[in-house]
């Protein structure tokens, strides 16, 4: 149907120590399929190291968040340009606890994401809703209106992903219905096209994330316009995101 090389990207949140690194080298020994593309996003202090051993590999490591200034006084921030200077070649971008803890808005994250842009940097942009919007029967319009207020205008197929995670879903071993997941997939399909046409609207790839694991990920990544999934607690252990990626 679609051309779009999958992904499975992991998001390792605030976990792992350098030790942790060897998990990537399993994930390695255990052949991820070419045709799905790996992007690890460990915690900043492991991205130069991770990068350096997936040279020979495969797989591509990411951050979890910018700055959206290339440098100054901005105590504790990493910006885009250092990110790509230790190795990574994506970020993911507003992801809901980053939204939720830190208060980000969506023009952050757009500016965020210019940032990353004008770094090199494949931006990994989240949105999704909470719980209460889903049982208003909101989801389509918070989604709607992040993804037009978090990208930015020069959005192509080879420097945007969107991740679609409902919020009530990360880390809860909870799901939507495969239905739900087609239904907010679809939509965003279309508003890409709306907005940056045909070729690009169906080039961006759109994962979908909160509580996938190797018993879902099947399925899941077989609905039409889920390209792939960013997946939280089950891409730190090589022995389930393995999975993932095969299922992929
Ligand atoms: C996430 O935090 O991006 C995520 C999808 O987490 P989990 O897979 O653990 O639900």
């Amino acid at each position: 149907m679609s051309s779009r090389r999958k992904i499975a990207a992991g998001n390792w949140k605030m976990n792992g120590l350098r030790q942790a690194l060897s998990e990537v080298e399993a994930l390695h020994v255990s052949n991820p399929a070419p045709e799905c593309e790996v992007v690890i996003c460990p915690p900043a202090t492991l991205i130069r190291s991770m990068a350096k051993r997936c040279t020979e590999m495969a797989i591509n490591v990411g951050g979890q968040d910018c700055h959206e200034d290339s440098s100054g006084a901005h105590t504790g921030d990493i910006s885009a340009e250092m990110l790509a200077d230790t190795g990574a070649t994506h970020v993911i971008l507003g992801h809901s606890e980053r939204r939720e803890a830190y208060g980000e808005s969506d023009a952050q994250v757009r500016a965020k994401t210019k940032s990353a842009w004008t770094a090199g940097l494949i931006a990994i942009v989240c949105i999704g809703e909470s719980l209460t919007h889903r049982e208003a029967k909101n989801t389509l319009d918070i989604v709607g209106g992040q993804l037009a207020a978090s990208v930015p205008d020069a959005a192509t197929g080879e420097n945007l992903v969107i991740a679609y995670e409902p919020i009530w879903a990360i880390g809860s071993g909870l799901t939507p219905t495969l239905d739900e997941i087609v239904e907010v997939h679809n939509f965003i399909r279309a508003r890409l096209v709306r907005r940056f046409g045909d070729a690009i609207g169906k080039a961006v790839r759109v994962l979908y994330g909160g509580s996938m694991k190797p018993e879902n990920a099947a399925e899941i990544g077989a609905l039409p316009n889920v390209d792939g999934g960013l997946v939280g607690g089950a891409s730190l252990k090589a022995a389930d995101f393995s999975k993932i990626v095969a299922a992929l």
